[in-house]
């Protein structure tokens, strides 16, 4: 067990509150400081492009219950902003209070949206999507009729394209590339999702670069590569970029992130970082990756805290994620940034099948499409990075778990 009396940590989202978890968990006694600077306790994202983006959920998605944080004796100090980091005094420096001295640091500052700079981009009526305040704003301006422009086919871009439809909207969604979703789920995949968006009535103009917002105070149109669009509102859903100015200006290593080790440490002593903003190294892949995704902060937040609490930690989860988008529900196991063949099972029409991605005839990663209970066979299959006969793969009667 550690011998640290005091946990700091920086961020009061999904990694930071579960790293507070997971080092109580691990049996820590000692002080622990939870602080982040928006106005609510922590909760989690993904409905906020969802149901609660369409006023469909009033609540948000806590992490934990309110009574937890006292309940564990964690200190959550929420509305904080905290403006940088000593590490050699072992102290953080938190806007309009004293240094908080720490033991061990964990930075889980997450990321922010990517912005665009174009003409125009400070007019109103054009928005991105990180907190519930954005997205109780947006949803508050999508009202039925409206002609929304969405910047991006990502996965904010296309969950909000979704919503945006179920709420009545006119919804433009532009991208530069051929389909939704290009870089992770390649053409043949993200293709699936170009139909969808078509079929709900979405106009999909693919290979479409965005150009300039035009408008007097607020928005009314959007130059883009093939013409002008007349638009009452924008999302812009271009990426994510990690939070990493505290790491910068502590004098930490920055590379796509924040680099930890698969025990969560930073280089600097009794730094670690968890969530969004790290770029950890992975044993499985035997390189680094940064995932953002909820359940990497959830999981690697969790371990964080059990390794500042002194136990023995190797963060190994395989990467897995989830869309909503319309009626299609999707889970995503695996990392395939590089594949030399996609394999379909079951029916790419009926919206029902699941898609993987190989490279030398090993699985890199699955996504199974309105078929449930199937993440951990594919995450195992994964695992045994064995050569996979393609064609029971694709056969639906071949139970994959024999595969
Ligand atoms: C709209 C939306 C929908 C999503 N949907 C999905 C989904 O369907 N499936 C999925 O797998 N993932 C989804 N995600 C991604 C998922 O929510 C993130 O991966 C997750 O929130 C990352 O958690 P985190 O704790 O690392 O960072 P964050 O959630 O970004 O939290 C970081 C926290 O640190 C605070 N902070 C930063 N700097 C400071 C500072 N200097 N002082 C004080 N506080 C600070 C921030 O304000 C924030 O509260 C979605 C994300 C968004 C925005």
């Amino acid at each position: 067990m550690s011998d640290a009396e005091k946990i700091v940590i920086v961020g009061a989202s999904l990694a930071g509150a579960r790293a507070a978890e997971g080092a109580r968990e691990a049996g820590f006694e000692g002080e622990i400081v939870l602080i982040g600077d928006e106005p609510e306790r922590p909760y989690e994202r993904p409905p906020l492009s969802k149901d609660y983006l369409r006023g469909e959920k009033d609540d948000l998605a806590w992490v934990h219950e309110e009574s937890f944080y006292a309940e564990h004796d964690i200190d959550l100090r929420t509305s904080t902003f905290v403006s940088g980091i000593d590490p050699s005094a072992g102290t953080v420096l938190v806007e309009g209070g004293d240094p908080e001295p720490y033991d061990r640091l964990l930075l889980a500052t997450g990321c922010e949206p990517r912005r665009i700079d174009i003409p125009g981009a400070e007019l109103d009526g054009i928005h991105y999507l990180r907190s519930a305040g954005d997205s109780a704003e947006l949803g508050e301006r999508l009202r039925e009729g409206i002609r929304l422009v969405v910047v991006g086919a990502g996965w904010i871009g296309s969950e909000v394209a979704a919503s945006a439809r179920q709420k009545g909207c006119e919804v433009i969604l532009v991208e530069p590339q051929e389909v939704p979703l290009q870089s992770v789920l390649g053409t043949e995949v993200g293709g699936v999702y170009a139909e969808i968006h078509l079929e709900q009535g979405v106009d999909f103009k693919s290979g479409t670069g965005v150009e300039a917002f035009l408008g007097e105070g607020s928005v009314s149109k959007v130059r883009t590569t093939a013409g002008e669009i007349e638009a009452d509102l924008v999302v812009v859903g271009v990426g994510a970029v990690p939070r990493t100015g505290l790491a910068e200006a502590a004098g930490l290593e920055l590379n796509n992130g924040v680099p930890v080790d698969a025990g969560l440490r930073t280089e600097a002593e009794g730094i670690y970082a968890a969530g969004d903003i790290t770029n950890q190294f992975h044993p499985f892949f035997n390189d680094r990756i940064r995932v953002e995704h909820w359940a990497n902060a959830r999981r690697q937040g969790f371990a964080a805290g059990r390794s500042m609490a002194g136990a023995e930690v190797i963060y190994d989860d395989l990467p897995y994620f989830f869309s909503d988008q319309y009626d299609v529900g999707m889970e995503y196991v695996g990392f395939a940034s590089d594949w030399d063949e996609v394999v379909i099972r079951g029916s790419k029409e009926n919206r029902e099948f699941i898609a993987f991605w190989l490279k030398d005839g090993r699985i890199q990663a699955g996504m199974n499409v309105n078929i449930w209970d199937v993440s951990e066979t594919i995450g195992e299959l994964i695992k045994s990075k064995r050569q996979i006969d393609l064609v029971a793969l694709a056969d639906p009667d071949t139970d994959l778990a024999t595969i």
